[in-house]
Formats: structure tokens, C-alpha cells, sequence
């Protein structure tokens, strides 16, 4: 089973209202470990944990909110963040996320079968 499968599975079993309030409380452990750490309470492993928490769940809301539409949104930060540091930003760069550069590569190779 492929992670994103799994995901959904995780969103059909608890649904998006428990899948919406666990997102939450991750993002509130990962910042309390952040805290924790910046006082030496804590260790980087715990950090991390709470980082992959929050990167499973947020994955979750992709999942509910559209990957694509995410992806395209990071996409536009990503190239605002480019620009505020001084770097050009190329037309590749706004019309292709990652997300669907792949979809492009898979659907390329299905034509070449
Ligand atoms: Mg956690």
C-alpha cells in the first residue's frame, strides 16, 4: 500500500472533522517541542518525531483540500521566497509544481507502452 492510499484510508476510518483536530494538535506538540528544545528540555530526536507528525498531517489535509491546489500554492511561495532573496524567478518555475511534473512524467511513460 502506497503512503498516500494509506493516508486516505486514515481519513476514511476517523474523518476529516478528527483528521482537522489531530493536524491541530500536532502543530501545537511540534511547537511546544521547538520550545522545549530552545530550553534543553528536550532533544532534536523529539523534535523530529513531532515535525514527522505534523508532515503526516499535513499530507492528510492535501488529501482533503486538493494536492494539486496545495502544491501549486507552495509553488508561488516558493517563488516569492526566490524573489525576496534576489534569485530570478524562470516561467518554469511558476507552471510546474512537483506534484505535476510527475503526473506528467507517469502519463509520458504510459504513452511510450
Ligand atoms: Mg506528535
Amino acid at each position: 500500500m502506497e503512503n498516500q492510499e494509506l493516508l486516505a484510508r486514515a481519513i476514511e476510518k476517523w474523518g476529516i472533522e478528527a483528521q482537522q483536530k489531530q493536524v491541530i494538535e500536532e502543530c501545537s506538540e511540534l511547537i511546544t517541542a521547538i520550545l522545549h528544545r530552545q530550553r534543553g528540555k528536550c532533544t532534536d530526536a523529539d523534535v523530529v518525531t513531532e515535525i514527522a507528525d505534523v508532515s503526516i498531517m499535513c499530507e492528510q489535509m492535501k488529501l482533503i483540500y486538493g494536492a494539486r491546489r496545495v502544491d501549486a500554492e507552495i509553488q508561488r511561495k516558493l517563488n516569492r521566497l526566490k524573489e525576496r532573496l534576489g534569485y530570478v524567478v524562470e516561467a518554469d518555475d511558476t507552471t510546474h509544481s512537483g506534484h505535476l511534473h510527475v503526473e506528467i512524467s507517469i502519463m509520458q511513460k504510459g504513452g511510450e507502452q
